[in-house]
């Protein structure tokens, strides 16, 4: 069963995670595995290794082009990746991902060093996704029990966007994913 969404999933992938990174360097698929490479480096939980390699699910899952951005829409992939995601994941895996662009939000509102080392792709979306948090909502966000790990998260998609990165391929997390299915 769970090995059945894996093969899905994987899937998807390869089917189109070819795709450009939202005018990075790197694929979907490349990203989302540096990603989670980045999470695994760092010795973080299985779980987090999960939901840094399927962050960005929800680009897969949405009709809007690659380049939404530049044309002001906000394809809201993370509310996307976690309607599919939260079906078969538990909340430790799907919250983190729904709340990856908010974490953005919080950190370039609480961080002084982090908005500096964006990506201009992402400081593009920042303006589309709302700009920086209010105090108000630093408040409301810090309420949330994924709180930090949406933040670990966000910083594990800053990195995952270097061109050439040599990363293990998605059969390295088959068991972390199958893992990570909810029974
Ligand atoms: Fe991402």
């Amino acid at each position: 069963m769970g090995s059945e969404l894996v093969d899905e999933i994987f899937r998807v992938f390869r089917e189109q995670g070819a795709g450009e990174y939202l005018g990075e360097p790197v694929s979907m698929t490349e990203h989302m595995l540096q990603s989670a490479y980045a999470a695994e480096r760092t010795g973080a939980p299985a779980r987090l290794v999960a939901a840094a390699l399927l962050h960005d699910y929800g680009h897969f899952l949405h009709d809007l082009p690659a380049d939404s951005a530049q044309h002001g829409v906000d394809t809201q992939h993370e509310e996307v990746a976690h309607a599919f995601l939260s079906r078969h994941f538990g909340p430790e895996i799907a919250e983190p991902i729904r709340m990856h662009v908010a974490a953005k939000r919080y950190l370039c509102a609480t961080d002084p060093s982090y908005s500096s080392q964006l990506s201009p792709a992402s400081i593009l979306s920042l303006e589309l996704q709302g700009g920086p948090y209010s105090a108000a909502e630093v408040a409301e966000f810090d309420t949330s029990p994924y709180a930090a790990d949406a933040v670990r998260l966000r910083r594990w998609d800053d990195v995952g966007k270097i061109a050439g990165l040599d990363t293990p391929d998605l059969e390295h997390y088959r068991a972390v994913l199958e893992a990570a299915i909810r029974s």
